[in-house]
């Protein structure tokens, strides 16, 4: 939240004075329009924007500025992230013009660029444009059903369910059929009990493969294979 006001002031700062006290309406400023509405206070000049803008509608007891042009309440500056924030998680992150539309829909005097400075930091939406590729870069042949099973990690750290932070995503080069894990951790050791869980149900595959690096399948190849012997121990 800090981020955010911090560019906000920034963003501010670089437009033109005229705009830069309106661009959003601080506490005290909302409390000027109020008073202007309520009791005819203040100069002719803000008395005037005042006016061609803005309104007082009693909920309740209590009296909300609503900007005209929108007929919706004025979000105040120091609201401002939260608002967006809840507006942009209903649409589930889709976006500027989803968000845009939303905060529209709701409130008045947002400016789009502060939904796109919002948008810009979030991190559920940055997350979402690195996630792994599932499929690899070189063209790679598949002869048969399991013959390559592709295995990679989703980062769900900024969006955890509960203790869930990773989904483990095995795809069957051939037909190109996939299983979802979900995971506590990434280390090798429940990544392959959960692939191992798969292998006795659907058979192994011959060749293991990963975006998430040779080292993370020498790993898991190397817990699996002790999840075996301990098997045929038994
Ligand atoms: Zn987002």
């Amino acid at each position: 939240m800090e981020e955010f006001y911090k560019s906000l002031d920034k963003h501010v700062e670089s437009l033109n004075y005229k705009f830069q006290d309106k661009f959003s309406i601080k506490q005290l400023l909302y409390d000027d329009i109020m008073l202007v509405l309520q009791d005819g206070w203040g100069d002719s000049q803000l008395k005037f924007w005042v006016n061609k803008n803005f309104k007082i509608i009693k909920i309740g007891d209590q009296s909300v500025v609503y900007d005209i042009k929108s007929n919706h309440p004025v979000v105040r500056h120091e609201n401002l992230y939260t608002k967006i924030k809840e507006c942009h998680e209903r649409v589930g992150h889709h976006g500027r013009d989803k968000t845009w539309i939303e905060v529209k829909d709701q409130y008045g005097w947002v400016q789009l660029d502060t939904v796109k400075l919002f948008i810009s930091q979030c991190d559920v939406c940055s997350n979402r444009k690195t996630f792994p590729k599932p499929a690899a870069e070189k063209p790679i042949v598949s002869i048969g059903y399991f013959t390559r099973l592709q295995v990679d990690l989703i980062d769900m750290r900024s969006i955890p369910d509960g203790e869930y932070k990773w989904i483990l995503h095995a795809k069957d080069h051939f037909t190109k059929f996939l299983w979802t894990y979900p995971l506590q951790s990434k280390e090798a050791e429940p990544v392959a009990q959960k692939l191992l869980q798969q292998f006795y149900s659907f058979g192994a595959p011959r060749i293991l493969q990963s975006d998430n690096g040779k080292e993370f399948v020498a790993k898991v190849i190397k817990v699996l294979t002790l999840f075996y012997c301990l098997f045929c121990e038994i």
